[in-house]
């Protein structure tokens, strides 16, 4: 597996020289795996996605919240005529997938809709557990406002969890800890430092320090963190980054095109 780090930016995209380390577009990653190309999440880290891609493309979209689908519009792929885009996206309270991207790619808040482009645009609902080719991706739900999926994508006796917009809620730590139990490399979201929390519980995001501990509940090889705060900048990040990494070697933040071999 071959994870490619396209965007890593949470809520909304950030720009300056502030930003170039951990990057300012958001929620976007690649994952190449056995012949099947899949991006997790569809935010404006798209852009980042390589010019040249060889067959079908798969998208798991966790959610459709702004921050994880505002790629599409300029997704290049969707203006090769014909090519194979499958978007896989679990029902919301506004409809399935296919609803909600319609939902935000229409006028009067975009001028045309997607499925007007070029490629031929699948969709497809999320099961508990499905298959892309021999890659298996297993499914949960998180706790975060209007809903989120977690994955969970396994393939040759490795496997990653993509868990973004978490918030640790309740038995959902522990929940998340047992899907995650054994893998490779959890990508979770540490949108706030620890001392940001309290006031933005309920917020639908977590902390670093919570990740930590998921990660060693699971049993997890590394730990990625995602969807950094747009407030917080490179110098803030990698201050944090060095605390984190005294207590744990395997625990970093996300960074504008990393790739991660796993
Ligand atoms: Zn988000
Ligand atoms: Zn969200």
């Amino acid at each position: 597996m071959k994870l490619t780090v396209l965007g890593a930016r949470g809520s909304i995209p950030v720009d300056g020289p502030e930003f170039t380390i951990y990057g300012g577009g958001t929620s976007a990653y690649l994952l190449e795996v056995a012949d099947q190309t899949i991006f997790l999440d569809a935010g404006s880290g798209l852009m980042n996605a390589p010019e040249h891609m060889d067959g079908q493309i798969s998208i798991l979209l966790t959610h459709p919240h702004l921050d994880h689908l505002m790629g599409l519009c300029f997704f290049r792929h969707l203006f090769v005529a014909g090519k194979v885009v499958t978007i896989y996206g679990a029902g919301r309270e506004i409809g399935d997938v296919q609803q909600q991207v319609d939902h935000l790619f229409a006028p009067p808040l975009w001028p045309v809709m997607v499925e007007s482009f070029p490629a031929d645009l699948r969709f497809s609902d999320v099961k508990e557990t499905f298959f892309l080719g021999e890659v298996r991706v297993d499914s949960m739900e998180a706790v975060h406002p209007g809903g989120c999926t977690v994955f969970r994508i396994s393939y040759g006796g490795k496997s990653l969890v993509y868990a973004t917009d978490f918030e640790h809620s309740g038995d959902l730590e522990k929940r998340l800890a047992d899907f995650a139990k054994g893998c490779d490399l959890l990508i979770y979201d540490g949108q706030y430092f620890e001392e940001e929390y309290p006031p933005r519980a309920g917020y639908g995001h977590s902390t670093p320090e919570t990740g930590l501990r998921i990660m060693e509940e699971a049993g997890a090889g590394r730990l990625l963190l995602t969807h950094h705060d747009p407030r917080h900048t490179d110098e803030m990040l990698a201050k944090r980054e060095r605390e984190l990494q005294a207590l744990c070697l395997d625990a970093a933040y996300a960074k504008r095109l990393q790739v991660i071999e796993i």
